[in-house]
């Protein structure tokens, strides 16, 4: 790409004009490190959106570790939290902004198992599992409850929610319930007519009613999982981001941990029309030849499984 299409694609950006995704952990379950990890990274959950003026991250993950003060400048932040598993907050004590006086940070997230968004993250961290709260770092953090509804009608021929569930300056963001222990919100962010679909922590059963590796329709959550509503919700994205942590042969005996297979990932990028398939959420156990090798198997040049520092700029 020459320079002068990189400014190009850098104004567009700044003036809202397009978005772009930057894979800072795509790890699931708990941080590893080593030379055999070095491809894929090491780190828990975090994608950073942007687009305009807005820093969009999902996920508290390590991965939000590498996001410094530079990279934030001039920023407005926002945090999306698909659900308070630990590895989707381990790395928030340790993001810079935090400690920048008077940084303001809106943190977004749903109600789970009964506690507001802010009772998960203090419950977390607050002593004697942490030595201070939250609260007590300097910069203002804010939290909002989300609520989204279901889109119900799967006549719909696209998820173009006329009324999103969130906007943060030319974004629109919606969310939408998907099957994993306690419950995760998939979210789907559109800016100037591109979209992402981040859908980790998800274990999905396959579009259509097929049934899983296993044979057998995954548990946790699947009786309230509206897959006609999910399949609208994806639908003609640009960019999906899927959990797909096991092999089939994995997901035969972890079925109900919540988790996807990049089998399950793929039919529902077919199903919905999805131009890219990011695979995410990296099983502790696959390291780089792992990877490496099972996206060769997989051999296609839409689908890949999501490296540390990826970028993807939609315009
Ligand atoms: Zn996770
Ligand atoms: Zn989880």
């Amino acid at each position: 790409m020459k320079e002068n299409d990189i400014n190009r694609i850098n104004g567009d950006l700044n003036s809202g004009k397009g978005i772009c995704l930057t894979v800072l952990g795509a790890r699931g379950s708990v941080p590893v490190h080593g030379e055999r990890f070095h491809e894929y990274g090491g780190a828990t959950t975090c994608f950073l959106i942007e687009a305009g003026e807005q820093a969009v991250f999902v996920d508290a993950g390590t991965g939000i570790i590498a996001a410094d003060a530079e990279m934030v400048a001039g920023k407005e932040i926002s945090i999306l939290l698909t659900h308070p598993h630990i590895d989707h907050l381990a790395g928030l004590p340790f993001f810079a902004p935090l400690s920048e006086k008077e940084r303001r940070i809106s943190v977004y997230g749903t109600q789970r198992g009964g506690s507001s968004l802010r009772e998960q993250v203090d419950a977390l961290y607050r002593p004697p599992y942490w030595p201070l709260g939250l609260s007590a770092y300097p910069s203002d953090i804010e939290y909002h409850t989300i609520r989204y509804q279901t889109i119900s009608n799967s006549d719909r021929s696209e998820a173009s929610a006329e009324t999103p569930m969130l906007r943060l300056g030319h974004m629109e963001i919606d969310g939408f319930e998907v099957p994993h222990p306690g419950g995760c919100t998939a979210y789907r962010i559109r800016s100037a007519g591109r979209s992402i679909v981040i859908a980790t922590d998800a274990e999905l059963p396959f579009p259509g009613g097929r049934s899983d590796a296993a044979g057998q329709p995954p548990d946790e959550g699947a009786d309230t999982f509206d897959a006609d509503g999910f399949l609208a919700f994806i639908r003609g994205a640009d960019l999906m981001l899927c959990d797909s942590q096991y092999t089939d042969a994995e997901y035969a005996v972890k079925k109900g941990y919540g988790h996807s297979t990049p089998s399950v990932a793929f039919a529902w990028k077919e199903a919905a029309g999805v131009k890219e398939l990011l695979l995410v959420h990296h099983d502790p156990t696959h390291d780089d030849e792992f990877l490496d090798a099972w996206e060769r198997q997989i051999g296609r040049p839409d689908v890949h499984f999501a490296r540390r520092g990826d970028r993807r700029r939609l315009i």
